[in-house]
């Protein structure tokens, strides 16, 4: 039947959102499921900045990516990568045009929220071992209660060793555990606190053990116990806490949700999510027009400080050499390749969750299943804080969506006045490089168990490769 004047004056005006499954047939189905399979494990491989950073190398290395620091020219269509201190990781292809004429760079985080150790954080109470704890990036604290947790680190030992941890991940493993008051006792009192106090940040102590050491004539046996064991296992001592980076976070493996499996559930995916995609994206980048630059970086959940955060003069330091290794390296030249840069920040923005409907303006905010999510601005009250990305930067990048058919919403974050947040593209900005935000919706953000869909995932990496190329 012919459609009316109407139908077609709508269909070209309007900004109908569209679910994306609805344009997806058999086969195409098949390709986001297996690459959201591919996905899952890598969320499974790293639970912390430090182990995504290994296993990426690992993936890069795999796809013919070299060290930089073992390449002495770079040439067009080359493929290097250098570790920060082993929580960053900037890749590189080299374009057929100059550096001079800016690079395509795409900047996602791999630290995530959890829970890290106190400096001196073992004691003993109640007979039981237990370790202080000081969160690490935005939690709603109450959630982290009552659940499986792995430990994940290193420790630091004066001799110049390094002992790497990773407990409670396998099966036969132990996990670690927080409290919580059953409701028959927290009616006297902590039922009446504010959600956000549910649980306080110093009662966020960690189960560690309970059996004492044999001799009964000293005090702080189960102590004593415990440390025995971590120095039989990994020769330390209690004094090495001080210079470790040990790490709390679900042991939960990465799992499909729904009847229908079309959603992902998984710790980590602010921003691993945009980690993986990225990564996947400039894998498939061959001699491009100009270098693409993916990054995965750490601290962002902290500011993005810190000698592997994205304001640390640790990227410049990738991009001179770079231009060094290009034989480009003039004075002032860093400034120019910036100039004529553009970044997409990669980062995750809140999903709307229909549960809680009075948080979102439904208008301006991303579903899950509508594809990646482009935000012009974060911040927080009139746009505070935020770097507002130039429309005419909002157009290109649409164009090379809408060229490639990825599908994409705009949003921001939450309602006006009552929400906000920021990215590292402010660090992007301040450098002179054009940037935009894009990521994935995520529900239950900073959660320990957040939810994506495996479409908008399969979305954000056919955005980033688009982008890189
Ligand atoms: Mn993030
Ligand atoms: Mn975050």
């Amino acid at each position: 039947m012919d459609r009316t004047e109407g139908e077609v004056l709508k269909e070209r005006l309007f900004n109908e959102k569209k679910n994306s499954w609805n344009n997806v047939n058999n086969e195409e189905h098949k390709e986001v499921f297996q690459f959201a399979n591919e996905y899952m494990f890598y969320l499974n491989q790293g639970k912390t900045e430090k182990e995504i950073v290994y296993f990426s190398k690992e993936i890069l290395l795999k796809n013919n990516f070299k060290d930089l620091s073992e390449v002495q020219t770079l040439n067009p269509g080359d493929r290097v990568f250098w570790v920060n201190r082993n929580r960053s990781l900037y890749v590189a292809v080299i374009g057929k045009k100059k550096m001079e004429a800016g690079l395509n760079i795409v900047g996602a985080h791999c630290d995530s929220p959890r829970i890290d150790l106190k400096q001196n954080p073992l004691y003993e109470e109640g007979e039981l071992g237990l370790l202080k704890t000081h969160y690490y990036g935005g939690i709603k604290k109450y959630q982290w209660a009552t659940i499986p947790l792995s430990l994940h680190g290193v420790v630091a030992k004066t001799n110049g060793e390094r002992v790497n941890i990773c407990i409670g991940e396998k099966e036969e493993e132990p996990v670690f555990y927080i409290t919580d008051l059953p409701p028959h006792l927290s009616r006297a009192g902590q039922d009446d606190r504010k959600l956000s106090e549910g649980i306080t940040g110093e009662e966020l102590n960690i189960v560690a053990g309970s059996i004492p050491f044999e001799d009964k004539k000293i005090s702080e046996r189960v102590k004593l116990n415990i440390l025995k064991i971590l120095n039989e296992k990994y020769g330390i001592r209690e004094i090495d806490f001080t210079s470790s980076e040990l790490e709390f976070v679900p042991a939960f493996k990465a799992r499909s949700v729904g009847f229908d499996e079309s959603l992902i559930g998984g710790y980590g995916q602010d921003d691993k999510v945009c980690c993986y995609t990225a990564l996947r994206g400039i894998l498939e980048v061959q001699n491009p027009e100009k270098t693409a630059i993916c990054i995965l970086t750490d601290k962002e959940e902290i500011g993005f400080v810190g000698i592997t955060g994205m304001s640390s003069h640790s990227f410049e330091r990738f991009i001179v050499e770079l231009l060094e290794k290009s034989g480009e390296n003039l004075p002032g030249m860093i400034e120019k390749v910036y100039s004529n840069s553009k970044a997409i920040s990669a980062d995750v923005d809140a999903g709307y969750d229909p549960t809680f409907p009075g948080f979102y303006d439904a208008k301006n905010s991303s579903k899950l299943g509508h594809g990646v999510c482009i935000c012009k601005y974060g911040g927080s009250r009139g746009k505070s804080s935020s770097s507002e990305a130039p429309a005419e930067l909002v157009a290109e990048v649409r164009k090379i969506f809408e060229e490639n058919n990825v599908d994409y919403v705009s949003s921001e974050l939450g309602k006006v006045d009552k929400a906000g947040g920021g990215t590292i593209a402010v660090t992007f900005a301040d450098r002179g490089i054009e940037v935009l935000d894009c990521g994935v919706p995520v529900v239950s953000m900073h959660s320990p168990y957040e939810l994506t869909s495996k479409i908008d995932v399969y979305n954000a990496y056919k955005a980033y490769r688009a982008f890189l190329k």
